[in-house]
């Protein structure tokens, strides 16, 4: 497998569709369970950092996830900016003066930005957030050798709809307690949407897995 520069700014273009099209998914759901702001702070932070790298050129892949970090950071409210953020930057520690990666340095570091985001929010797997979908799609990439688009994007769906029946330990939702059970997480239907905006990529062939 080989994931370059190009290739990755399609899949944070193709994510930001995603994000964009969902937002007022986004929002319904947070708005059972907490805020209701998570579809704006995606949309919102998404759309910025594919403005910004769109705009940018980048010699390496680290230098393009350091930025789309840097923007979520800075543009995002609430929990969830800081926690994809800090998945981003610590992606881009492993990815830094690549201009492409094997598959290894991919899994690398995607498993990099699982371990920012479990060292930001101290969740578990269980505690009804968006690791409920990481944990098990990085353990899962790192078992397999083939990173097959439609395993990566069956396996993230049925881990978020999983979270369904959880009941919220950290992030708002966890004031609900028992009530927040019935109702999916909205930070692990983006982090499905941020997977399944992996697979199509690797379906469209930006990038051979
Ligand atoms: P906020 O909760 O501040 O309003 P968002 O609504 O944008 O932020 O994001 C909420 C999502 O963030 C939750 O659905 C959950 O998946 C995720 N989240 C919240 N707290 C944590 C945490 N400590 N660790 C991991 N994910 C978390
Ligand atoms: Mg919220």
């Amino acid at each position: 497998m080989l994931w370059n520069v190009e290739q990755a700014k399609k899949w944070i273009k193709r994510l930001n569709d995603k994000i964009q099209e969902n937002k007022a998914y986004l929002t319904e759901l947070d708005q059972a369970i907490g805020d209701g702001d998570h579809g704006l702070n995606m949309a919102r932070g998404l759309q910025e950092a594919a403005n910004k790298i769109a705009d940018s050129h980048y010699d390496d892949l680290g230098s393009l996830f350091k930025d789309v970090g840097m923007t979520l950071i800075a543009k995002v409210g609430g929990a969830s900016g800081p926690l994809y953020g800090t998945a981003f930057m610590k992606a881009s520690l492993v990815l830094k003066d690549r201009k492409e990666t094997d598959r290894n340095a991919f899994v690398a570091a995607f498993s990099a930005a699982l371990d920012g985001l479990k060292m930001r929010g101290k969740a578990q797997v269980g505690d009804k957030t968006m690791i409920d979908v990481w944990d098990p799609v990085i353990a899962w990439m790192k078992s397999h050798e083939t990173i097959r688009a439609n395993e990566l994007v069956d396996l993230s769906k049925e881990k978020m709809e999983d979270t369904k029946e959880l009941e919220a330990k950290k992030g708002r939702a966890a004031y609900l307690g028992k009530r927040s059970v019935g109702h999916l997480d909205p930070g692990a239907v983006s982090s499905y949407l941020l997977f399944a905006s992996l697979a199509e990529s690797f379906e469209k062939g930006e990038s051979a897995p």
